[in-house]
């Protein structure tokens, strides 16, 4: 960041209060200033009009926010949004509005970059700059609640963490995020409305029942065959299947939540019976849904698309084992063929 000030985000309530009292204020101050960051999402001191100008200018003496600025948009024939995010110090990411049967869900990132290096993702080959601060990753939604409202006329649905970046390499920030987002204070969005996605980060994923959460978890699983998985999702070679199943099964001994895998289909790749009996095998070892992806193939890439009948044959493998599957068509596909790659565009 460029000022040496602190963001105003950043700072926890008893926090706020500590520094209102310390500047000689009545502590209902800070409630009226915490309403103005978390429930009006303000972005600057100005715009607190019940709050004196002198306090004004001794909070922008001592505090900033570190904004995000919507600078791009791009709309897909199918009403699918992206918008290309600036940050204080001109790092850009990507949101993504989705609408569909009365509800917009927003996927959202918590990096700038990732340096997973999943073998099919846009975001990948970008490499990894930083994490987004937990007061980004909020200003992030706030603004696409706000966006979701202009275009689509409601609030946003749902919220998916499914954007640029892996979630539980930006732990704390992200879970302070979502606690923000969730909080009757702020948004209050329900965490049964919001799914993280992880590309397997057994220790983290053992955190997060540890920290007892109430959103979703999804897998993005890709091969349940570890010499494939490997080869596509580097992260297997440091958290091979048989962690990753522990982990998983532990997350659900402690929250007793479901999760759900995400399965995108790679032509010749994952998209064989092997490959369907592996999965379903995997995936016993808790109650599960399973999500298939189509893939989308971008310019200069070595993947393709299933074809409809090994699809066919992978799906109903699936079904005959009793697993919940969906298949989620690919959307925006038209704007920008896989995360990542509008920033990459623009950059
Ligand atoms: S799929 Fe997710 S974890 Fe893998 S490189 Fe892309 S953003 Fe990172």
């Amino acid at each position: 960041m460029e000022s040496g000030l602190r963001d105003i985000r950043e700072l926890s309530r008893s926090e706020l209060e500590a520094f209102l009292v310390g500047v000689g204020e009545k502590k209902f101050r800070a409630a009226q200033v915490y309403e103005w960051i978390w429930k009006k999402g303000a972005c600057s001191f100005d715009e607190m009009s019940n709050i004196s100008k002198s306090l004004r200018d001794i909070l922008s003496e001592n505090f900033r926010f570190c904004n995000v600025t919507c600078v791009y948009t791009v709309a897909s024939v199918d009403g699918t949004r992206k918008f290309l995010f600036e940050t204080c110090d001109g790092c850009r990411f990507e949101g993504v509005l989705i609408p569909g049967d009365g509800r917009v869900t927003a996927c959202i990132s918590t990096q700038i970059g990732c340096q997973m290096g999943c073998a099919f993702c846009a975001t990948g080959q970008l490499g990894f700059k930083r994490n987004l601060t937990s007061g980004e990753i909020f200003h992030q939604v706030f603004s696409l609640n706000g966006l979701s409202n202009e275009i689509f006329g409601m609030p946003l649905s749902n919220i998916v963490i499914m954007g640029m970046g892996e979630p539980l390499m930006n732990y704390d920030n992200t879970l302070m995020a979502i606690n923000m987002v969730s909080s009757e204070q702020s948004m209050g969005m329900s965490p049964q409305r919001i799914t993280m996605s992880t590309c397997g980060i057994a220790p983290q994923i053992r955190r997060l029942a540890d920290d007892g959460v109430r959103f979703n978890l999804s897998i993005s699983l890709h091969s349940a065959i570890d010499a494939k998985r490997n080869e596509i999702m580097p992260i297997n070679r440091k958290y091979p299947l048989s962690e990753l199943s522990g982990a998983i099964k532990y997350f659900h001994a402690k929250t007793g939540s479901r999760v759900t895998y995400e399965y995108l289909m790679l032509g010749g790749v994952n998209d064989g019976f092997d490959d369907a009996r592996a999965l379903t095998e995997f995936t016993k070892i808790s109650p599960c849904k399973i999500n298939i992806i189509e893939y989308n193939p971008h310019p200069d890439d070595t993947f393709r698309r299933s074809g409809s009948d090994a699809m066919e044959k992978f799906i109903s493998h699936i079904e005959s084992c009793n697993i919940v599957v969906t298949v989620r068509k690919s959307k925006g596909s038209d704007i920008a063929a896989a995360c990542g790659q509008l920033a990459n565009m623009k950059k």
